[in-house]
Formats: structure tokens, C-alpha cells, sequence
């Protein structure tokens, strides 16, 4: 955006290409588990989104860029520009994003892809954008050394948004984005990518997700780990720590669900079809069968997936003690010890909702354990809260982090008195 402005301005020299064509491939080139390239469209039509369009104008006009084309939503957490010719061009926002974020934040997360539109527009950078491209893939070292320059100039670039959103918003965007983007990845990698595989996929896909969000503080529940990851691995998501700080950003607290945006939702008919495309997607060569909702899934399937988690954490501790067929005394032991960082298993290496690596490793198992106990589910999207036999109520998640403060395991867990 930053560069897009100079441009304008007429002061863009060769260095600054340079830095705008590495800061376009750096933040371009995180790789994101959903799909890149977004070949679903809903055209947003100007008598359908009135207030959108005059969004987009607005902002176009106020920094100089040309409207683009035409106005898209698409399935992903994402959005983006793409050239459609010579003069026309498409602006895409996804689905998440216009149903997440305040119009405010909305403004600014337009103002970042037009000006990202316009830098593309120049031949030089199209032609220097391949060159480093191919580069970067010989040489993948080479992009850590470009990240102090990526840097400035996307901290610069935040400075330029900041003319069409005050800095708080600006900031609030950038968080909310990021989290938005995450906790769909996150909500699909826990609730639907594995789906095809049982030949079902849930058509209410994007409404499980707004729940989760707008109902179950889903955006709350993951940031602290959010923010962990980025802080350690600063090219995860362009530098967003550094560029919250230089926005003077508090990040106590998760933003609250969007109180006034520019979308509530698509047509029903529009995010079933989402949601499909997105099964078939993910499922190569299509093994989807069954497109059900969210509250027609069979709870086999939900124990099956927790089942796989349990067996995981289960060798972990295997391997981590020294012996074969650890017990759930086992594992509470090392977690109430404060050692749950050393089981080692995959799902703590990316993002989750858990509060600390022992919760992350007890909650499949307790969950596994109340469930042969007769347990049940009380909501498809909250599988963290189970009914017993009796109707007490147990928040899994809760019950971890009990015991890894030295909570006794409940009765209906305790070990049964060995002779
Ligand atoms: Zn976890």
C-alpha cells in the first residue's frame, strides 16, 4: 500500500520496487492449509450491496486507486484482488471477513488490497515479482534475510491505511484478520477437513463457524496461542506482533464479535454452495457423499476423530515415560508435574484453543474415558461439554486445567483400587 501511494507521488525509485516486490511475496507466501486461489465466486452486485459498493469507491477515490471492476465474496478467511484485463479488475473479500469485521476495520482491510492492486498493476513489478519468486524457491533462506525490509515497508504501509482508518482501527483490523483467518483454518482442520474422508461433509459449514465465534468465543479462546506463535515465529502472518506495536495496539483483549457489519450473512443457498465446493476441495478425487449438517453428524464420527487425538497423546506418553500402554494416572502425572511441553505431539506445533500444552494433551483423553462412561454430547460445535448418565455437566477443557493444577481426577475417572 505504501508503495502504491509513492507511486502517485511519483517517488518511487528501484529500491523501493525491490522492497514492495519482496514484501508482496512475503506476505503472500504463508502457507495457508485452505486454498490459495479462489476459483468460487459470489458477485456482489451493486443493487444487491449498495452500502459495500459505496465502501469501495469511497476508499478508491480517496487514495488515488482505480475501482475496481467488480465487487466478489469468496469462500475463504482471505481477500484479495485479482486483474481481469487491462483496465478491469476484481476485488474478492471472504465470506468470513465481510461477515466479521466492523465496517470501520472493513475499510481498511479494502484499502490494504486496492493498494496492493495497484502495485501489481506495474509491468516492472509483475516482471521483478517473478524473478524473486523464483529465487525465493531455489534459495528459501533467502527470506528471512528480506524480512527486516518486508518489514519496514509493512509497518509503513499500516501508516499510509491509516489515512482512510484511525490507528486503533487499523490495528484492530490487523488482529481481527488475523484471528478471523486463523480460527477458520483452525475450525475447519477440527470440525470438517477429515470429514471426506467418512464421505461427509457439513453444508452449514460457514454457520458453524460464525457460531463459534459469535456464540462460543472462539476468537478469545485461540488468541493467547495466536499470539504466541506469531511472537515466536515472526514471518507467520507478515510481522503482525511488530506492526500491532507500531500501531500502539493493546492486546489484552480479543475483539469482541463485529456489532455493525457490512454482512450478516450470504443467502443460505450461497454458503451451502460455499461449503461444497469446499468439501469437494478438500476431498481429491471427490469422496463426499453425504452433505449434512453440522447436527446430523453421527457422534461415531466426532469419537473417531477425538479417538485419534487420545491414540496420538497416548504414544507420546509412551514414548516419554519409557514404557508401553501408559495410563490416563500416567498422563495426569506429568501434567499436574508441569511437564505437558514435553509430550511431544503434532497438534501443539500449530494453533489451538487450549490454554497450555497439558490441557492440549488431557482433553482428548479425558474426553475418550467420559465417553466409554456414557457420557454425551450436548452440541456438535461444543464437544467440549459432555451430559453424563446422571445429567451432570463437564466442561472437559476445564476439567484439564483443574487437573494440571492438581485437581483430583473426578470419581467416575479415578483408577479403580488395584489388589
Ligand atoms: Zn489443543
Amino acid at each position: 500500500m505504501a508503495a502504491a501511494v509513492s507511486w502517485r507521488l511519483g517517488k518511487l525509485d528501484q529500491d523501493l520496487i525491490k522492497i514492495t516486490v519482496i514484501a508482496l511475496i512475503v506476505t503472500r507466501l504463508i502457507p495457508l492449509p485452505w486454498p490459495k486461489r479462489v476459483p468460487d465466486r459470489h458477485i456482489a452486485r451493486r443493487a444487491d450491496y449498495p452500502d459495500l459498493h459505496a465502501m469501495v469507491d469511497e476508499i478508491a477515490d480517496a487514495l488515488g486507486a482505480r475501482r475496481p471492476s467488480q465487487v466478489c465474496f469468496a469462500p475463504v478467511a482471505d481477500s484479495g484482488t485479482t486483474r481481469l484485463g487491462p483496465r478491469r479488475s476484481e476485488l474478492w473479500i471472504g465470506l468470513p471477513y465481510a461477515m466479521g469485521f466492523e465496517r470501520a476495520e472493513l475499510r481498511a482491510v479494502i484499502a490494504f488490497e486496492l493498494a496492493f492492486l495497484e502495485a501489481h498493476r506495474s509491468w516492472l513489478l509483475s516482471a521483478l515479482l517473478e524473478v524473486w519468486t523464483s529465487e525465493t524457491r531455489k534459495k528459501p533462506a533467502v527470506r528471512a534475510e528480506l524480512g527486516a525490509v518486508a518489514k519496514a515497508l509493512l509497518t509503513q504501509a499500516d501508516k499510509v491505511g491509516c489515512r482512510v482508518a484511525d490507528p486503533r482501527t487499523m490495528a484492530n483490523a490487523l488482529l481481527r484478520g488475523g484471528l478471523m483467518s486463523d480460527s477458520f483454518t483452525w475450525f475447519g482442520g477440527r470440525y470438517a477437513t477429515d470429514l471426506p474422508s467418512y464421505g461427509l461433509f457439513p453444508v452449514d459449514l460457514y454457520q458453524g463457524w460464525r457460531w463459534k465465534v459469535n456464540e462460543d468465543d472462539l476468537l478469545g479462546r485461540i488468541m493467547p496461542r495466536y499470539l504466541e506463535l506469531h511472537t515466536t515465529q515472526t514471518l507467520r502472518g507478515g510481522f503482525t506482533i511488530d506492526r500491532l506495536a507500531e500501531l500502539g495496539a493493546t492486546l489484552e483483549h480479543p475483539p469482541q464479535p463485529a456489532e455493525n457489519p457490512i454482512l450478516s450473512a450470504l443467502d443460505p443457498t450461497v454458503e451451502a454452495r460455499f461449503a461444497r465446493w469446499l468439501g469437494n476441495l478438500l476431498s481429491n478425487p471427490s469422496g463426499v457423499y453425504w452433505f449434512v449438517t453440522f447436527g446430523e453428524m453421527p457422534d461415531a464420527v466426532w469419537d473417531e476423530l477425538i479417538g485419534h487425538l487420545h491414540d496420538r497423546v497416548l504414544q507420546a506418553t509412551a514414548e516419554l515415560v519409557g514404557r508401553p500402554n501408559p495410563t490416563l494416572t500416567d498422563l495426569v502425572e506429568i501434567v499436574a508435574g508441569g511437564r505437558g511441553t514435553e509430550i511431544k505431539w503434532e497438534h501443539r506445533d500449530s494453533l489451538c484453543a487450549h490454554s497450555s500444552a497439558g490441557v492440549c494433551a488431557l482433553f482428548p483423553v479425558l474426553h475418550r474415558n467420559l465417553r466409554l462412561k456414557g457420557y454425551r454430547y450436548t452440541h456438535a460445535l461444543r464437544q467440549r461439554q459432555l451430559v453424563g448418565p446422571g445429567g451432570d455437566r463437564i466442561d472437559v477443557v476445564r476439567l484439564a486445567q483443574g487437573i494440571e493444577h492438581g485437581d483430583q481426577l473426578p470419581e467416575i475417572l479415578a483408577p479403580t483400587a488395584s489388589s
